[in-house]
């Protein structure tokens, strides 16, 4: 089997690659190092990948680049490439979150029409329901994304949908709920609280912090796409991956200082534009449609988090 995985040198593209990789698959991954952050951290990402000779790099820009062939080349398609995260959608990075997110994504399924029956597994967002009215929150409640890049995660969606009912290529959407673990992106709170702790720095929280979010491992987000990629369709083909509790904030942070060993000063401001309360994935399709549960919580998580945040330090303190 072949897979492209778009988006490969990120955070959980860089996981999935690794996954398929280690399991025998053929993988094309394609990446072309937007600026969302650093281009080191993304190539340290990509390392691992590259050492398997099953591995193909492609550095195409999705909204720009010829696609026909990587599409051609593949059996599953895996788009994870997107400029994500919600407070840097306001101002004048929108128009980087429309070219990323809504017109990469009508690229890659225009290239995609040829070969309908190639499954397209795409990566949503929980930002799609915004302030969300009930909990946990089932697929098919309004989506009222809060922020500008919830409104375009939903646009793709829907191009995904409108391309499945049109073309008939199947596609799959997975609302993806905070995820973290090892390489998680530098704007993620997770990886924010890590370092500081570590550097016995204050941490900024925006709002009191008992708000509440279904923090979702990484492999567990990893193992949920790869069985989105060969179950059969699940039923309305947009699915939650949730970890499986919701926790606030103070909670994660307590569970890092103890990590760290030492108590974390906390400067509470007010909450972000685009930011919402809570988050809570009901994950019953994802149960029965993907046979997905997860299978790790907060602690062994932010654990193996906690160690990599460690690592970098060690590596940029013994290169400096
Ligand atoms: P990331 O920024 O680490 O990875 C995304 C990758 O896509 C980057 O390496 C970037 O260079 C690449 N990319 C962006 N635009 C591209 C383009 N036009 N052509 C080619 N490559 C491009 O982000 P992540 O946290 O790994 O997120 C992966 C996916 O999961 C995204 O679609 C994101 O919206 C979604 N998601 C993530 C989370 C989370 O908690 N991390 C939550 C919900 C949804």
């Amino acid at each position: 089997m072949r897979a492209l995985v778009t988006g490969c040198a990120g955070f959980i593209g860089s996981h999935l690659s690794e996954s398929l990789l280690a399991d025998g698959h053929d993988v094309i991954g394609v990446d072309c190092f937007n600026d969302n952050y650093g281009r080191a951290q993304k190539l340290r990402n990509l390392d691992h990948a590259r050492a398997w000779d099953n591995f193909d790099f492609v550095p195409i820009d999705l909204a720009r680049g010829a696609l026909m062939d990587v599409v051609a080349d593949c059996d599953t398609i895996y788009h994870l490439a997107a400029e994500p995260g919600v407070r840097a959608s306001w101002g004048g990075r929108f128009e980087l979150y429309l070219r990323n997110n809504v017109l990469a994504t009508q690229h890659l399924l225009e290239a995609t029409r040829p070969w309908p029956g190639k499954r397209f597994v795409f990566a949503s967002s929980s930002s799609v329901y915004g302030q969300a009215e009930s909990f946990p929150t089932p697929e098919d409640a309004t989506p009222r994304p809060f922020s500008p890049y919830g409104v375009t995660k939903l646009d793709a969606e829907h191009l995904c949908l409108l391309y499945n009912a049109n073309h008939g290529i199947d596609t799959v959407c997975l609302r993806y709920f905070s995820v973290y673990g090892p390489r998680q992106r530098p704007d993620m709170a997770f990886n924010i609280f890590c370092h500081a702790a570590l550097a016995g720095e204050p941490v900024t929280v925006f709002g009191d912090g008992r708000q509440t979010r279904d923090f979702t491992f990484v492999l567990d987000a990893v193992a949920a796409t790869r069985a989105a990629a060969v179950r059969p369709p699940v039923s309305g083909r947009v699915c939650n991956v949730g970890g499986g509790s919701r926790v606030s904030l103070m909670d994660a942070i307590d569970l890092i200082q103890d990590l760290a060993g030492r108590p974390v000063d906390m400067r509470f401001l007010d909450p972000r534009e685009g930011d919402v309360r809570d988050t809570g994935a009901d994950t019953a399709r994802a149960t029965t449609g993907l046979g997905f549960s997860p299978s790790t919580d907060l602690d062994e998580g932010l654990a193996a988090e906690f160690e990599w945040v460690l690592d970098s330090r060690r590596s940029a303190l013994a290169g400096s």
